[in-house]
């Protein structure tokens, strides 16, 4: 068994824009552009970036929920870009997703009891009372009851119905857990306790987690490593403590200055970033981020940088790394 259960290599998304009198392409969005990462077995993996960065259609490809454009996938030793339709449905048995609004993805029609036991039917397990066993237990995993399973989502709050979601993805026992801006709809005082019970669930079940976010302190509060995107690629990837100690791309500086801090020494200077994302279907040449960074040099706006490992894992893309 190989320390890595994922690994990532080259990912590629790209949506054609259609147009003209025939409506022919006329050029592409680069959502995800020559990603690679791997994540270990039981480790946390972060990725953060603004909106529109390309973390959740990561994400997503992983599963094949959206087909990746290039690149391979590799879940558990199976090259999962290679797979069937009807054999990526089984392994999605082993890798789930926990999405933003709970809301939208329980089916308000149905009760909690057939919201949770849909799994275990779609892939033929148990029979009626052991599902319905499995659903009880698994709501009283996630700190609800099992009096909740007769109640429907409109019934729940927020926080509440998130637990429901991680419920439902845990159901067939997953080794990976995509979770996709988890608690980015849920009060800050909420947030809190359902990063708990993820860390908790992760400890009890060996969990593995690539873990979405656009809030670089949600994502330090769980992660072990990080890794920032920008415009579709990852500009840096290394551990949690040495991202917020010893950042080492401009884009992250920003990033983090922008985090308030509860210490009064620290002092961060706040680096405002000049100017909008550019369109991922007019990526600037070079370094992506050469339009907006305080420091951009010609060989920037000419020459993309390499993503490199510059020392213990932490890997960064930019030519001016060491000032
Ligand atoms: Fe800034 Fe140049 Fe580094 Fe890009 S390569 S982040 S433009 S210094």
């Amino acid at each position: 068994m190989t320390e890595e259960l994922l690994v990532v290599k080259n990912l590629k998304k790209y949506y054609p824009i259609t147009g003209g009198v025939l409506g022919g392409e006329v050029g592409v969005v680069k959502a995800v552009d020559d990603v690679s990462f791997a994540v270990k077995r039981g480790e946390t993996l972060g990725l953060v970036g603004e909106s529109g960065c390309g973390k959740s259609t990561t994400g997503r490809s992983l599963l094949r929920l959206i087909e990746p454009t290039a690149g391979e996938i590799t879940f558990d030793g199976v090259n999962v870009t290679a797979l069937s339709t009807d054999e990526m449905r089984k392994m999605r048995r082993d890798m789930q997703i926990v999405f933003q609004d709970p809301f939208a993805s329980l089916n308000p029609r149905h009760n909690i009891e057939k919201i949770l036991e849909e799994p275990l039917v779609v892939h033929k397990i148990g029979t009626s009372s052991e599902r319905k066993k499995r659903v009880q237990e698994m709501l009283e995993v996630v700190g609800l009851s099992s009096y909740h399973a007769r109640r429907y989502p409109h019934q729940f709050s927020g926080g509440q119905r998130q637990r429901i979601g991680i419920a439902r993805a845990l159901m067939l026992n997953p080794k990976l857990i995509v979770a996709d801006e988890p608690v980015s709809a849920l009060d800050v005082s909420i947030q809190s306790q359902v990063l708990n019970l993820m860390q908790d669930l992760q400890k009890e079940m060996g969990l593995t987690y690539l873990f979405i976010a656009h809030d670089l302190s949600v994502v330090r509060h769980i992660s072990d490593r990080v890794g920032v995107m920008y415009l579709g690629r990852i500009v840096e990837l290394t551990t949690s403590g040495q991202l917020y100690s010893n950042p080492l791309h401009p884009y992250t500086k920003a990033l983090l200055s922008a985090v308030p801090t509860p210490d009064p020494d620290d002092v961060r200077e706040r680096v405002i970033l000049q100017g909008d994302v550019p369109s991922p279907a007019n990526p600037p040449s070079g370094c992506t981020f050469h339009t907006r960074c305080p420091h951009v040099t010609e060989e920037c706006r000419s020459t993309r940088p390499a993503f490199q490992d510059v020392g213990d894992g932490h890997f960064v893309a930019c030519h001016l790394y060491k000032q």
